[in-house]
């Protein structure tokens, strides 16, 4: 794949900017990749194991010349960065982020950019529970989707480059209005999150009464509950923060399930928990059948390479 952009420059140097980074190296789509992090300690990390080709020391210099900047921090961090950004950014550069949540996202960042710069807010739908400039992997995009958010004013040219790069990272590329992907990514990751974190809070309060049991007996579900709950705690706070209507709502639909089982269980109904779990069942296998997963048992924990 050939270059399309001359210098990008990626803002937060974490799991998604590290795998970006190595994503573009891996395809040759960027003429320099220039890395900045707040702290010293990343930036020493992140030069240590060669991450970008430069690491800049401050967020202007960082962003100055670049015709792609990303950022990469935590959606309650965007709207500061931007902010401080904004004086130096190239004319017809694109302005780009990855955060989970997309309308806050773009409340927070659009009022302060200036004119002649392109904001194409985009998703990658993949991830770990790991964090750091040491957790990336150039892998971690390939055959998972990027959404991207553009509004309807957006510059089509800069939409069609950015869902280039995004290919040339070895994702699929769909484009989406922003409100819907707060709604559905309420639905497919953030609520099973909050459950993941309450599952485990549970059990942990358990733990004190079990002593070690929950963590020495943890059979799978549990397991898998626990690695979705190891997620970085500020990055989720913020999605939380930023994605509260969409989540209340499904959250409220979740409880009504919640109590329906209950009651089925109460009442010895096996009939209404068979043809739920059947119809659960199949979404499974479609997460299969779209090569979102893998059917390995065990979630394909030993197939797998890094989560
Ligand atoms: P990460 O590994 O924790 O890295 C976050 C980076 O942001 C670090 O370099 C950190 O700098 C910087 N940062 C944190 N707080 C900041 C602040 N207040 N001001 C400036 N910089 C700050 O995070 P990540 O997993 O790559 O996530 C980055 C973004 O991608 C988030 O918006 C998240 O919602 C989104 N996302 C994450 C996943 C996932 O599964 N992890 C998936 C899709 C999208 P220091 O190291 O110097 O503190």
């Amino acid at each position: 794949m050939s270059q399309l952009y001359t210098r990008v420059a990626l803002i937060g140097l974490g799991l998604i900017a590290g795998s970006m980074s190595l994503a573009m190296r891996r395809a040759g789509l960027a003429g320099e990749v220039v890395g900045y992090a707040r702290s010293p300690q990343t930036r020493d990390v992140a030069r240590e194991i060669g991450l970008c080709d430069h690491i800049a020391d401050d967020l202007a210099s960082a962003v100055a010349g670049a015709d792609l900047v990303v950022l990469c921090v935590p959606v309650g961090a965007m709207e500061a960065v931007a902010r401080e950004m904004a004086p130096h950014l190239a004319t017809g550069a694109t302005i780009s982020d990855v955060g989970s949540v997309k309308r806050a996202v773009i409340d927070a960042v659009a009022p302060h950019l200036p004119n002649g710069v392109d904001f194409i807010p985009a998703h990658p739908l993949a991830g770990t529970e790991h964090s750091g400039p040491r957790s990336g992997f150039a892998e971690l995009f390939d055959n998972r989707y990027v959404l991207l958010t553009p509004e309807a004013d957006s510059n089509p040219d800069a939409v069609a480059r950015l869902r280039a790069l995004w290919e040339g990272c070895g994702a699929k590329v769909e484009e989406m209005d922003a409100d819907h992907h707060d709604l559905v990514l309420a639905v497919t990751s953030h609520t099973p999150h909050l459950i993941a974190y309450t599952m485990v809070g549970v059990a942990d309060d358990l733990r004190r009464v079990t002593d070690s049991e929950v963590i020495k007996y943890s059979a799978a579900g549990f397991r898998d509950f626990t690695r979705i709950a190891a997620s970085d705690p500020t990055m989720w706070r913020d999605v939380f923060l930023s994605n509260k209507d969409a989540t209340l709502e499904i959250l409220g639909r979740f409880t009504e399930e919640l109590f329906a089982l209950q009651r089925a269980i109460r009442r010895g109904d096996g009939d209404h928990l068979h043809a739920y779990f059947t119809r659960t069942r199949a979404i499974r296998r479609g997460i299969i059948e779209a090569g979102q997963d893998t059917d390995a048992p065990d979630f394909g924990r030993i197939a797998r390479k890094k989560d």
